[in-house]
């Protein structure tokens, strides 16, 4: 059995999103090669900078390429803006057999003809004016300095079949598809042409795309055949839609892949979040690349539009946040803490990192709560104080006194001197020593405090000065 190769094209114009992240994650998931191909033949809007950050993304992501640019492979084979030369030899063969055409119409006839027929109520569709010129009508035409496109013929009465790995069955006439350009007046290849035959030369044989790529199909296996070049197969994945059923963008929820990285979501959580967006999973465990893979069927994908729910992002961040290895979480935590924290409490502070914190905003604030003198108090702390009375504070700063670092010796003389319990016990006193009404477990919180700092926050609230 040949084994399935798929691929990843993006146009390099723009950031990747969380829609073509996605595309990406499941064609890499589907192969067992996987390919990566820069289809920049637009040559105002692509740019090297957005190839370099595809790179670093997919690179981040982990969706390491077996081919592709910076393979051992020179680099322009994978750049569609250098493989003119090989597309010129393929125009040439479609010419030769009639099976394309110049044409000279200008963009404002296209432009009336399109309004004709729509205003009719005819789907609009080239007319043909051009696909029957006579070489010396042809001849003339370049002479006077007409600069032609190249248009495929599309055959008359023909059915377009093939059977979609994730739509299933598909079928189209031909009759319904006008002659569309393959080559454009500027020389540049067109989408539908270079695509098609890149997938068919470098020997791609899965097609995992966007479903706003389906009526492109048609034209692209009519390209294939008259080349006598390799069918793949295909699979048309839903788009994403935000939780408004809306086209995911900005406005309901996308975001670069760079721009989730710097707001600290790691990437396999961003992995797990996508491969498993309209694709069942057996284990609910936060699965690493090689498990989503093993459990990945693209005939499984649904066809509905994948629904994108931030709060899912969010819990597969906090398992990855949980389960990430120390060198991982420091890595992911803003430099300057690992001055903040004292060498001696790193491990610490990495478990109630893991154990509390979604974000590294979050472990910044814990790390600056537990290890920095200077406290940002909730509002509510104040009122949880008042409450409390003075009394309280006096009796845990004595108990403080007595038990340093000994959280449960605290405890018991907190309670013996105050009499307070439960809630009244434990809100006033995690507010006072955190500034904050949740957080860690008090116990860990105060044997991880500086016992002098202890003191001084617990001071704050009574007329004693430590
Ligand atoms: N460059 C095309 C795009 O970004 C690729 C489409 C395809 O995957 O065939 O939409």
């Amino acid at each position: 059995m040949t084994s399935v190769k798929t691929r990843f094209a993006p146009s390099p114009t723009g950031l990747m999103h969380l829609g073509n992240a996605r595309t990406a994650v499941l064609s890499a998931l589907a192969g067992e090669r996987f390919l990566l191909r820069i289809e920049d033949t637009d040559l105002e809007r692509s740019r090297r900078e957005f190839v370099a950050a595809l790179m670093e993304d997919l690179d981040w992501l982990g969706l390491i390429w077996d081919e592709g640019p910076s393979g051992p492979e020179p680099e322009g084979d994978y750049y569609q803006s250098c493989r003119v030369d090989l597309y010129r030899q393929y125009y040439g063969e479609l010419e030769q057999s009639g099976r394309a055409y110049y044409c000279f119409c200008s963009p404002q006839e296209l432009e009336i003809s399109r309004k004709v027929q729509l205003s009719s109520g005819r789907p609009p569709r080239y007319s043909g004016k051009c696909s029957h010129l006579s070489t010396s009508d042809v001849t003339r035409r370049l002479q006077e300095g007409v600069q032609p496109t190249l248009r495929f013929r599309v055959p008359k009465g023909e059915v377009i079949e093939f059977d979609d790995q994730v739509r299933g069955p598909q079928r189209f006439s031909s009759d319904d598809i006008g002659d569309f350009i393959i080559r454009r007046a500027d020389g540049t290849p067109a989408f539908f042409f270079c695509n098609a035959v890149d997938d068919a030369l470098m020997g791609v044989n899965l097609v995992l795309r966007g479903e706003d790529h389906l009526t492109n199909t048609p034209r692209q296996l009519m390209i294939l055949q008259a080349l006598a070049l390799p069918r793949p197969d295909y699979a048309h994945i839903s788009l994403i839609v935000g939780d408004d059923g809306a086209p995911l963008s900005k406005r309901n929820g996308s975001r670069s892949i760079s721009q989730m990285r710097q707001e600290g979501y790691l990437p396999v959580a961003i992995l797990n979040m996508l491969a498993r967006l309209g694709h069942h999973y057996d284990s609910e465990e936060l699965l690493a690349l090689p498990a989503l893979k093993a459990g990945f069927d693209v005939r499984r994908l649904g066809k509905s539009p994948a629904r994108f729910d931030p709060v899912h992002l969010d819990h597969w961040q906090q398992l990855a946040v949980r389960s990430a290895d120390d060198a991982a979480l420091w890595s992911w935590l803003p430099p300057d803490l690992r001055v903040v924290v004292p060498v001696e409490h790193h491990d610490e502070y990495l478990d109630i990192v893991r154990s509390n914190c979604v974000f590294p905003e979050q472990a910044e604030q814990w790390a600056r709560v537990l290890f920095a003198d200077e406290l940002h108090r909730e509002p509510e702390v104040a009122q949880l104080a008042e409450q409390a009375g003075e009394g309280f504070f006096l009796s845990a700063l004595d108990a403080a006194q007595t038990a340093p670092r000994d959280y449960k010796a605290f405890l018991e003389e907190l309670k013996r001197r105050s009499g307070a319990k439960g809630k009244q016990l434990f809100m006033p006193l995690r507010a006072a020593l955190t500034g904050r009404t949740d957080g860690p477990e008090l116990a860990r919180i105060y044997e991880l405090l500086d016992p002098a700092r202890a003191r001084r926050r617990l001071a704050e609230f009574t007329y004693v000065s430590e």
